[in-house]
């Protein structure tokens, strides 16, 4: 099993996301799953490019295309538990390609939507500076309008891609006095003179992350999303509607944890039976499942609104994100218990999950920003 069968969240589904479901799973289950985790840095970059070509040839990018929410949680759900990897290279064709669908001309449109979406690009997503990460509005790289340019210079951080990306969707203040009000959205191709790949940043489960800067890059003033100083409205636009998909890849990795320790609570034996005889590993096991089924309610519950089309589902997106990553945490430390040793072994499956799911707390927003950002429209409706 890699991901639980639709049931518990069926009420949020249509028939062609049940059909499409099972489609993924099975492609998941038979095409990436059996792919060995990369050793290092070097590997994972070569490995997330041949994983594009393969999910882009499968159709696996259409939902973003067509912004299918609940299409696109279902992929990540089965591709986060097949490979953590695969899923990191869908989740950044969405990012980097929502904002052109969502704000690009038919220049941008026609030169990146395709080729992202059939795997012949591979997209990033540049906001998080040195001295920006949750405070986005304190984006310090500049984008200075020249005739039909515009120059950028400055310096991204904990970028996904970074050194591999055909094309970047940064952000850049024109206007650094007005803050968050100042700032724009720009497609940057990765062979732009100026933009540089300055080192990669390693992490536990391999992952092609990196910093990059620009020197003096000049884009057509064509490459800018939307208005001058809505960068910002623009990149919390996308985030809002990708953030359930992020809990749904904890959930996909979550599901794959329980399946792997359920399996091996039954067929381990010591003290003369399987340990799935015992009481506090049954009780572990009825948490996670219980846990897991909650996560993914709130998740398609966001995603469902966000096909409904919502103008906003920063509310049930925070809430998806917040609790499907903090549970796919406890959940996948739990299957580390079951398994015990071999659970810590770097070739298990459960310790990769391990390695990849803490990210999912930190990335597209913090579980305290998320929490923030609750606690905020709770008091807001408790004023009014
Ligand atoms: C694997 C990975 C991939 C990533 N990929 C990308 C990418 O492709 N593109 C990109 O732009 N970024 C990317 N990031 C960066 C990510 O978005 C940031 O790490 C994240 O937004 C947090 O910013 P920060 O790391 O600067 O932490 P900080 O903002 O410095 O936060 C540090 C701690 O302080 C807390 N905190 C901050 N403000 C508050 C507050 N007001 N109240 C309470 N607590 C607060 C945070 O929750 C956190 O616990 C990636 C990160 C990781 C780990």
């Amino acid at each position: 099993m890699i991901i639980p069968d639709s049931g518990p969240v069926r009420a949020f589904l249509e028939e062609r996301h049940v059909t499409s479901a099972g489609e993924i799973a099975s492609f998941a289950a038979r095409e990436v799953k059996p792919r060995p985790e990369p050793r290092d840095d070097g590997a994972a970059r070569v490995e997330a490019k041949k994983l594009l070509q393969l999910l882009g040839a499968a159709g696996c990018f259409e939902p973003i295309r067509s912004q299918d929410w609940r299409a696109c949680c279902l992929a990540r759900e089965a591709l986060g538990g097949a490979s953590p990897l695969a899923d990191a290279v869908f989740a950044l064709q969405g990012l980097g390609t929502l904002p052109i669908l969502l704000s690009g001309n038919a220049a941008m449109r026609d030169r990146w939507v395709d080729a992202a979406i059939q795997g012949r690009a591979m997209a990033a997503f540049a906001m998080t500076e040195p001295e920006a990460g949750s405070d986005v509005a304190s984006i310090r790289t500049t984008a200075r309008r020249d005739g039909d340019r515009y120059v950028l210079d400055g310096a991204k951080t904990l970028i996904s891609n970074a050194g591999i990306a055909d094309f970047y969707t940064v952000f850049a203040s024109t206007d650094p006095d007005a803050k968050g009000k100042g700032i724009s959205c720009f497609v940057v191709p990765g062979d732009s003179p100026g933009l540089r790949f300055t080192g990669a940043q390693v992490l536990s489960a391999p992952h092609p992350l990196g910093e990059i800067a620009f020197e003096d890059c000049r884009v057509p003033a064509a490459n800018r999303l939307g208005e001058e100083g809505k960068g910002m409205s623009l990149g919390l636009q996308t985030l809002d509607r990708l953030r359930a998909t992020v809990g749904a890849a904890a959930c996909g990795m979550a599901a794959r944890a329980l399946s792997e320790s359920s399996t091996h609570a039954r067929a381990r034996k010591q003290f003369g039976k399987p340990i799935a005889e015992f009481q506090l590993i049954q009780e572990k096991l009825a948490r996670m499942a219980t846990e897991l089924t909650a996560a993914r309610l709130l998740v398609y519950r966001a995603a469902w609104a966000a096909d409904r089309g919502a103008d906003r589902v920063t509310l049930e997106a925070a809430m998806a994100k917040a609790y499907a990553t903090e549970a796919a945490q406890r959940i996948v430390d739990d299957a580390v218990q079951i398994l015990g040793g071999a659970g810590a072994l770097a070739s298990h499956p459960v310790d990769r999950l391990y390695r990849s799911v803490r990210a999912l707390r930190i990335y597209e927003g913090t579980t305290e920003i998320q929490h923030l950002v609750i606690a905020g429209r709770l008091l807001e409706e408790a004023d009014a």
